[in-house]
This record gives structure tokens, C-alpha cells and sequence, in this order.
């Protein structure tokens, strides 16, 4: 089932997601949501606070896109992240051209260190401890921030921030077009 996605501004982008344990309800059918909800979005990540559920668990998956035809592949890679800590940062940073589900046609560029160590369950309630790099990497990042509270524009210069108002305000208000549904703030 396609959930719809909320948009920056709304209440929940900004709350402390709460840790889960195994048995939180219906966890198989939310996973399997979100996913289907990340891909209907096109999109690569996808953490539970975008459909309104501040707790710590996002997706991630990376399907070939095809540009003659349109079109994507079937998922090359793909996690499911439940209650992730990040152990240790490596020493590098790059720059990367970021984009969020919540926060559509805003597109910026955000350093963030290359690897990390991180420790988080699976959704067979596997415990895993690995060094992450890449595009997994970059996500992960991405994705935690919002079980934080925050949005990849907090990160941006003052500036940039300042130059990009009036579009935030407009995705707040919920004047934006979206080929997905999106669940406008509660004012
Ligand atoms: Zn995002």
C-alpha cells in the first residue's frame, strides 16, 4: 500500500523518532509499505517519520534506471535499517547533490562524511555491525538525520537557506505538485 508522504514543515519531520522493539505492530506490513512508497516516489531512501511515524527505521534501495525506455530495474541493493547507531565516522568528506521525498524539487549540495560504522537491526531482527560506504552510506546519513528531527536543509548555509525560503514555504503551505501523494503540515 502507497502511503502518502509528508511534506517539510509537518510536525513530525521534526521530532526525536522513538526506538522500536521487535514485536511493534505490523512491522513486516510497514516495511513492505515503505518500500513500495519509496519506489512509486522514485526514490532511494525512505525514513518512517516521511509517512508520519516518528520511530527509528528507514529503507533504502537502488534499482537501475533505464533512460531510453524510462523505466527501473529491479532493486540491486536494498536495507532495511531499524534502530541504526552510528559507532565511528571515517576521516573523509565529500559533496553530494541531495534531494528529499519531503522536500520535492529542492535539490543542494551536502557534505557528509564518505564512511561510517554503523550497527543497526534488520527486519529479521538481525543485528549488524559494518563499515558503509558509497551511496549507502550517503543515504543512511540522510535518513538518520530525519529520526533526528532534521531535514537536509538544515545542513545548507545561512544563505542558502535564505534563498531557498519562499520554495519551503511553498512546499509548507502546500503549494507543490508531486506525482505522489503528500500529506500537507498540520497548521
Ligand atoms: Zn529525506
Amino acid at each position: 500500500m502507497i502511503l502518502p508522504i509528508v511534506g517539510y514543515g509537518h510536525p513530525t519531520l521534526r521530532k526525536t523518532a522513538a526506538p522500536i522493539e521487535k514485536d511493534y505492530p505490523n512491522l513486516k506490513e510497514l516495511i513492505a509499505n515503505m518500500y513500495e512508497t519509496m519506489y512509486n516516489a522514485d526514490g532511494v531512501g525512505l525514513a518512517a517519520p516521511q509517512v508520519d511515524l516518528p520511530i527509528r527505521l528507514f529503507v533504502v534501495g537502488f534499482r537501475p534506471y533505464d533512460e531510453k525506455t524510462d523505466t527501473y530495474g529491479a532493486p540491486t541493493e536494498e536495507h532495511t535499517v531499524i534502530n541504526p547507531e552510528i559507532v565511528g565516522f571515517g576521516p573523509d568528506k565529500d559533496w553530494f547533490n541531495e534531494g528529499c521525498l519531503s522536500v520535492p524539487d529542492i535539490h543542494e549540495d551536502v557534505l557528509r562524511p564518505t564512511t561510517l560504522r554503523l550497527r543497526w537491526m534488520d527486519e529479521e531482527w538481525v543485528q549488524h555491525d559494518e563499515e558503509i560506504s558509497g551511496l549507502f552510506a550517503r543515504v543512511a546519513q540522510h535518513e538518520i538525520d530525519h529520526l533526528d528531527g532534521k531535514v537536509f536543509t538544515d545542513r545548507l548555509s545561512s544563505l542558502r537557506r535564505t534563498m531557498l525560503k519562499r520554495r519551503l514555504n511553498d512546499i509548507q503551505a502546500g503549494r507543490i505538485q508531486t506525482k505522489y501523494r503528500m500529506k500537507t503540515p498540520k497548521k
